[in-house]
């Protein structure tokens, strides 16, 4: 028998680890709640989470099998259910993250001293960290050189999901409840946190590449366009293969093609139409191919350089000197520095455990560079309330918005919330979903929110803050504040 130890990969289709044991015989799955790791979640992924379990058991148990549910450290619980099962080896998909990895090596220590095989297969991204690299053999610090490799790297085809021959039937084995999320010592998550299961997540992909695919490249940056895939909390978890996804990109890439080929034969090539939107559609979904491989970039930098998750990649000559006021983070945390954009997105946060990716450039800027409080803080406020909190993803997107990060983002590039505001929600409708203080409120004196006097705003929008801070003082101290760290003064 097989053990196939599901982590963070709560699928049955497209899994490298589960297709990989299901091959050599009849495999029953197991998932181990770990104290060590429940000690990093946050409500709203532990919602996720139990009900991404819940859709996987009720799967196995669809196809004659079960879902085993253990608690404990995976060091003591493996061997033991190897032992009680009668389990030949343990398989399951690597995590590149530093405290995952050292997990991993522990208990793949314990299962060699109790003499159970084992094996630990790569499947949550397309290409293992090692195997884009410079010419010179070192990992890429500078996203569009890894892009370029990325993208003309083979991708496997998607695994497919064992048959119920190849499950163990466990109508005899004490496969154990799902425990509550109070019983993981858990409050239910204030926020609405989207559908989780392999179900949701097909859903999901299937209606992004029937429709937004096709405009991500020029709508993405607006978040009521509604124009991405939401399928990061899918990524994070699992719940989708990384080959599934990417095969239905290329399958919108082909559809477009039959589409282009009907129109070769019909009106529409005659009168020239049709030949400018090919190219815009394919660069679109490149574009969005290129955001999946921003996820495996991270993954690289985070395994290459496992002390980033706390420390600056890129450093400078000496510290920097946050301000690190409480108050104004207390403000920024809760939605209230008076900058409609910040707010709104703060609060979609706390209201729906995600946040749209502009929008967190924007908070993120506004955290670091107006306020002038450390990435880490903003970081450690985003694991408490995204669903899809993702270590690699939180701390690379976090350390571009402070300048430290991988990528080119030089610390005089300082977002202005304002004219941000103004440019991707020009008519204020994603600020007035959020902020409902703002929603009788014109577009113009939104976006001129930090100009317009004290008295107006109070007659406007009496509930709504002032500004905390003036973005142009502002802006100047975080120049000198970055000087500083590098020298220049
Ligand atoms: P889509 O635009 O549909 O993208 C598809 C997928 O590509 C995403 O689901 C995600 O897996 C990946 N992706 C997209 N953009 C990025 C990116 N910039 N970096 C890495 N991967 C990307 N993403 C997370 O998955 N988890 C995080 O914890 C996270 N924290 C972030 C923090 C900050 C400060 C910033 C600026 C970005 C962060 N991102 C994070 C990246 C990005 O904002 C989200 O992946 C994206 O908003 C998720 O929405 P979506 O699934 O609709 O994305």
């Amino acid at each position: 028998m097989q053990l196939h130890w599901h982590r963070r990969d709560l699928r049955a289709a497209d899994n490298r680890g589960l297709a990989t044991a299901a091959e050599a015989g009849p495999v029953l799955a197991v998932f181990v709640f770990d104290d060590d790791v429940l000690a990093h979640a946050a409500p709203p992924r532990v919602r996720f989470m139990l009900d991404a379990l819940a859709e996987l058991r009720a799967w196995y148990r669809d196809h004659g099998s079960d879902l085993v549910v253990a608690h404990g450290d995976p060091r003591e619980v493996l061997p033991d259910l190897a032992e009680e099962y009668g389990v030949d080896r343990v398989v399951w998909n690597k995590d590149y993250t530093g405290l995952a990895r050292e997990r991993d090596a522990a208990v793949r220590q314990a299962l060699d001293d109790a003499g159970v095989a084992r094996e630990v297969v790569h499947d949550a991204i397309h290409h293992e960290p090692g195997s884009i690299t410079t010419n010179a053999g070192d990992p890429y610090s500078v996203y569009t050189y890894f892009w370029k490799k990325w993208r003309t790297h083979e991708k496997a085809d998607p695994y497919e999901p064992p048959t119920a021959e190849q499950l163990v039937d466990a109508s005899d084995l004490d496969t154990r409840e799902l425990p509550t999320i109070g019983e993981l010592g858990f409050e239910e998550p204030e926020a609405d946190v989207q559908a989780a299961g392999t179900e949701a997540a097909r859903d999901l992909l299937a209606a992004f590449c029937e429709d937004g695919i096709y405009r991500y490249g020029e709508d993405r940056d607006y978040p009521t366009k509604d124009a991405t895939s939401r399928l990061s909390p899918h990524m994070k978890f699992g719940t989708i293969g990384v080959r599934e996804v990417y095969e239905a990109t290329e399958q919108a890439k082909r559809a477009l093609d039959v589409d282009a080929g009907t129109e070769d034969d019909g009106e529409k090539e005659s009168e020239g139409e049709g030949d400018d939107e090919k190219p815009d559609e394919l660069e679109s979904i490149e574009e969005f191919q290129s955001q999946l491989a921003w996820r495996e970039f991270y993954t690289h930098v985070l395994f290459f350089n496992p002390e980033v998750v706390s420390q600056n990649y890129k450093e400078y000559e000496h510290d920097i000197e946050w301000h690190n006021d409480p108050e104004e983070l207390q403000a920024w945390k809760e939605g209230e520095t008076g900058y409609p954009i910040v707010d709104a997105g703060m609060r979609q946060l706390k209201q729906e455990a995600f946040m749209h990716n502009r929008v967190r450039m924007i908070v993120a800027s506004f955290l670091t560079k107006d306020l002038l409080i450390d990435w880490r803080e903003g970081y450690a406020h985003f694991c408490e309330y995204l669903a899809d909190h993702d270590t690699a993803n939180d701390n690379g997107g976090w350390q571009w918005a402070a300048s430290t990060g991988t990528d080119a983002q030089p610390y005089f590039r300082i977002f202005n919330p304002m004219t941000q505001g103004e440019r991707y929600d020009a008519e204020a409708e994603y600020i007035k979903e959020y902020v409902p203080e703002l929603r009788d409120v014109t577009a113009n004196t939104i976006h001129e929110w930090h100009e317009i006097t004290d008295l107006e705003r109070e007659r406007v929008a009496p509930d709504y803050p002032h500004p905390i801070v003036d973005h142009s003082e502002r802006r100047e101290e975080a120049l000198s504040m970055y000087k500083q760290a590098r020298g220049d003064d």
